[in-house]
């Protein structure tokens, strides 16, 4: 733009000039015609002669042959010539560039032709240098009376002006080239709103010639529903924004084009006056777009068929499971010999190793699904602990293996977090360091170790002492379906699904898990999760060991770790241990042993139970079960028939399948609900076989007052029906 300023004042130069070079002329020609007369008149010529050798442009006459008249100094020096007489009688065309000279020629002829008293005109002077020297040059026509006998010339050097003109048309062409090219659309909207300029790639995405767009409105090529964010972006523009926005372009075949579009306003003498839009099509990547929205909606939609189909899967196996593990407990309580009883504990073990896998399959799915939610609920350490210790324990009395726990001291005794998922990593460690240790003993050992913030977090240790991990297995068996080597599932059984399962688990507490091991003498694994003490948990009042404080006890045993831990732990109610490591033939115990009481279910239980239970084996089962521990049932299919039974007659307890056809039990538990008042109702009991988190939460609060999982075992229904007291 300075260009073009300093353009405009060379012209402006340049004007003046000429305008002086006029009056000039005209005072010569007065001059001339007074000289004539008058004796002053030569003294005038003198001085008209001076000012004009002095002149620095070029001024000369020419007759109408074209030869020269008359030629100030200028002429000379640019023909290279010392006097005036060898300048007159030269024709004026050896002045002008060879290739300007027929053009130019024909300008004056044209001039004289059609008496035009005075023409400007720019050409090429001759010269010797190949920068081109441009004159711009005022011509008059020179009359004697009414004849004309010549003409009259004023012309100066414009070439700087050129140059710059030049410069500038090669700026506008490349601009021009660019805009033209751009495979990108560009336009230019005027202070009216209206297309000023559009490029060949505009006209083109919109199927128009670029002529049929100028001067048109661009809202008219706007999709109507899209016209408010263009008319938004105007109205930032106008307070100087740069704006970019997507819109849909309305193309000459009624087409949908979509389109991104940065719009820079433009200012014209510090007004806001149009804008220059550059619009890019956006179409094939919107149509990818959307495909690729298709085939992730495709994806996600096939996977949650596969995961349901897995929870269909596990389902459908855990219900005959649920026959094959309840009939085996009956079987087992039944007099069997020895050989019989060997049998039906292969049994048992083989069903409850298949019922495990089909949970950490299930497991499993959940995680690849991400669909695995942790409860964040008070959890007591001590319980998880003894739990998943009571659970591997029937594998411990076989073997010659001792099992411990200790909780260190300031270990907090209640964690907010999800105990089930909790208790499923340590029953994973705990199994597999029973399964691969034949003696010794395994332990677990929990300390607090906060975070270096301060937040609290919890390291956990489970140690055996068994065969240990290769060193090149220790990172491969964190993977799924991964074991230390192909032998290990003939040898042990297993999936290889438990270390990878745990450890998800607790990178979802906020943890992690690692192992260190050496071959032959053992493994600890190691996991840390974050546990946070709960807001408002009031803690069950430990029963107070008064009996047991200041007493001695001798710890017998021959393992390192499970005597250290007993002693720990008798401390802890104030006892005072002292450990031996020989199995000495005399220990005299220093306290006596509770008695365990064996209950009798029927005298505290109920008497009219319902059992709502839609599967046959499932049914026998149950019922066989209640039988065993004394009981009789009826049975309802489903939760329309729980409801017509209850008609019939009141029920202590219902043992309440979930999923059930017609109506399922928690429909049924609402209409139970709706229908008797509270102290009429039958004590409710929840048997579902996939619970989920927050589901137990669920049913009690639909009315229910407790939940047993499937596979239903005697001790768990004996438990449940305990929990019952007769209200009358
Ligand atoms: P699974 O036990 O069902 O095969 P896991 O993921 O729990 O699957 O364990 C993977 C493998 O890691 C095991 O098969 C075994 O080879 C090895 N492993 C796990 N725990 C121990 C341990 N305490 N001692 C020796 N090897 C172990």
């Amino acid at each position: 733009m300075d260009e073009l300023n300093i353009l405009k004042q060379q012209i402006e130069r340049e004007k003046a000039a000429r305008r002086n070079a006029e009056k000039q002329l005209q005072r010569i020609q007065r001059t001339q015609a007074q000289s004539e007369a008058t004796a002053v008149a030569l003294s005038a010529e003198t001085r008209f002669r001076r000012l004009l050798d002095s002149a620095s442009d070029i001024i000369y006459e020419i007759d109408l042959d074209g030869r020269f008249t008359y030629a100030n100094p200028m002429v000379m020096r640019r023909l290279g010539l010392n006097r005036l007489e060898e300048v007159v009688g030269q024709h004026y065309l050896s002045l002008v560039h060879p290739a300007d000279r027929s053009q130019t020629a024909d300008f004056y002829a044209q001039q004289y032709h059609t008496k035009t008293f005075s023409t400007y005109q720019e050409f090429r002077l001759a010269t010797a240098v190949a920068e081109p020297v441009w004159l711009g040059q005022n011509v008059w026509l020179a009359y004697l009376g009414d004849e004309i006998v010549g003409f009259q010339a004023i012309a100066r050097d414009i070439s700087s002006r050129k140059k710059m003109e030049n410069e500038l048309q090669t700026q506008r062409d490349f601009g021009q080239q660019i805009m033209a090219n751009l495979g990108q659309g560009l336009t230019v909207v005027g202070p009216n709103g209206l297309f000023e300029y559009v490029n060949p790639a505009y006209a083109r995405m919109l199927g128009y010639t670029e002529a049929e767009l100028l001067g048109k409105d661009p809202t008219c090529f706007t999709h109507p529903d899209d016209l408010d964010a263009l008319l938004a972006a105007r109205d930032q523009r106008g307070t100087g924004e740069t704006t970019t926005y997507e819109t849909r372009l309305v193309q000459k075949d009624g087409g949908i084009l979509y389109a991104l579009l940065t719009g820079v306003p433009r200012w014209v003498d510090g007004r806001s006056a149009g804008s220059v839009t550059v619009i890019t099509d956006m179409t094939e990547r919107k149509l990818m777009e959307q495909e690729m929205l298709h085939a992730r909606d495709r994806a996600v939609e096939l996977s949650n068929l596969k995961s349901q189909f897995v929870a269909n899967m596990s389902h459908e196996i855990r219900t005959p499971l649920n026959g094959v593990i309840g009939m085996t407990e009956l079987l087992a309580e039944t007099p069997l010999d020895e050989e019989q009883l060997e049998l039906v504990d292969i049994i048992r073990t083989s069903s409850d190793a298949l019922l495990s896998i089909i949970n950490n399959v299930l497991d499993f799915s959940k995680i690849s699904e991400d669909k695995l939610d942790l409860e964040m609920q008070p959890v007591i350490m001590r319980e998880i602990l003894e739990e998943a210790i009571d659970i591997v324990s029937p594998k411990v009395a076989r073997k010659n293996v001792e099992i411990a726990y200790v909780l260190a001291q300031g270990t907090p005794p209640v964690i907010l977090g999800d105990g089930g998922r909790l208790r499923q990593i340590l029953v994973n460690l705990l199994s597999n360091a029973v399964k691969f240790t034949e003696a010794g003993e395994v332990t677990v050992s929990v300390i607090s170790q906060p975070h270096a913030d301060g937040r609290p977090q919890l390291h956990f240790a489970v140690k055996d002492t068994g065969i240990g991990i290769p060193p090149e297995a220790v990172t491969r068996i964190f993977q799924s379906f991964s074991q230390v080597d192909a032998s290990t599932t003939r040898k042990y059984g297993g999936t290889g699904l438990g270390l990878a399962i745990s450890q998800h688990l607790c990178q979802k507490m906020g943890g992690q898990m690692w192992v260190e091991s050496n071959l032959g003498e053992g493994s600890a694994f190691h996991f840390t999760i974050d546990a946070a003490a709960p807001a408002e948990y009031v803690p069950e009042s430990l029963p107070k060991l008064k009996e047991l404080s200041q007493k001695r006890v001798l710890i017998v045993g021959e393992n390192a770790a499970s005597g250290p831990i007993l002693a720990q732990q008798t401390e802890l109610w104030d006892m005072l241990p002292s450990t031996a490591v020989s199995g000495t033939q005399t220990l005299t115990w220093l306290h006596e042993g509770r008695p365990l009481e064996q209950q009798k279910p029927a005298s505290t239980s109920p008497a009219r139970i319902l059992l709502a239970e839609d599967n046959l084996v499932n049914q026998q089962v149950a019922l066989s079960i209640l039988e065993h521990l004394g009981f009789q049932a009826q049975v309802a299919a489903n939760g329309l028939e729980v409801l017509a039974a209850l008609e019939k007659q009141p029920y202590d307890v219902i043992l309440m399948d979930i999923q059930m056809p017609e109506m399922d039990g928690l429909e049924a538990t609402r209409q139970i609900c709706a229908r008797l008042p509270e102290g009429e109702r039958p004590y409710i009991i929840a048997m579902t076989a996939n619970a989920v988190k927050g589901d137990r939460e669920r049913y009690l609060a639909t009315g229910m007052n407790d939940y047993i999982s499937k596979p239903v075992r005697i001790a768990a229904i004996a438990e449940a029906l305990a929990q019952f007291t007769p209200s009358a």
